[in-house]
């Protein structure tokens, strides 16, 4: 317990200091809210199989058959996102949420597609793979709430432009949003210690996000129960889950703002 103490000390004390903190988020946080996960057991592609690696060109070959088949709501699909219309923001997510409000944290960088971010109160949040309960435009890239696009004629088109409107969340073989990626890497380069949170951050494009805060001699802090490639570079490693781990953090910053931090 004295480790753990000191290791939030450690992380608290860096993030305190530092001028611009962002944090990348990955999936381990949504697990803590019950979102199953992907990989590993009971993760959807270990029960339903792999998607279709050619999801994003089936379709654009066929838009109107991939809505139909989304409204049918088939396989992992239909279980992700009954998942996410249920899962609540866990204290982690609060915690990030406090973290803005109190002015530590400037961005949120997130791999999850499950809106908890916004549900949490966290304002700055960039979502690599999309929203997965938005719809968004492929030719403008306007994005929708699912109330607000007419779906009894399929596919629905955009009301700005006339395109075909997606759900926001990314597809195998689609490219990452580039308001997103832009916004992704503006912040990043910004940034001068970063969380970790929930990721192996191994996949690109958030792979490329913590080598850059490296190579600007700012301060990775990881919030993982599991090794990471990333682990070795880290200030500070805690292991407890981010919902425990995140509101200690919060508090002893604000211990430290106050100045009564012994
Ligand atoms: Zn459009």
């Amino acid at each position: 317990m004295a480790e753990l103490g000191e290791e939030i000390e450690k992380a608290a004390r860096l993030l305190h200091e530092a001028k611009y903190v962002l944090a990348l988020v990955g999936a381990g946080m949504s697990v803590e809210s019950g979102i199953p996960p992907f990989r590993g057991p009971g993760g959807l592609w270990t029960k339903y199989g792999e998607p279709d690696m050619r999801g994003y060109d089936r379709f654009l070959a066929d838009p109107k058959g991939w809505w139909e088949s989304i409204i049918k709501r088939e396989g992992y699909a239909s279980e992700l996102v009954e998942g996410i219309e249920r899962a609540k923001p866990n204290q982690g997510h609060y915690a990030l949420a406090e973290l803005e409000e109190m002015g530590v944290l400037k961005y949120i960088i997130t791999q999850n597609v499950d809106n908890l971010h916004y549900a949490a109160g966290s304002k700055n949040v960039a979502e690599i793979h999309g929203n997965i309960l938005k719809l968004r435009c492929i030719s403008c890239g306007h994005r929708y709430e699912r109330d607000e696009i007419n779906a009894e004629v399929l596919p629905p088109l955009c009301p700005d432009c006339g395109g075909y409107i997606k759900t926001d969340g990314v597809m195998f073989g689609e490219p990452i949003p580039p308001d997103v990626l832009k916004c992704c890497e503006d912040e990043t380069e910004k940034c001068d210690c970063m969380l970790l949170i929930g990721t192996s951050a191994q996949v690109y494009p958030a792979a490329a996000f913590p080598s850059t805060v490296r190579r600007r001699g700012g301060a990775l802090i990881e919030i993982n129960p599991y090794d990471t490639a990333l682990t070795n570079s880290c200030e500070v490693v805690l292991r407890d889950p981010s919902g425990e781990s995140l509101p200690l953090i919060v508090e002893r910053i604000k211990a430290l703002l106050a100045g009564t931090a012994t």
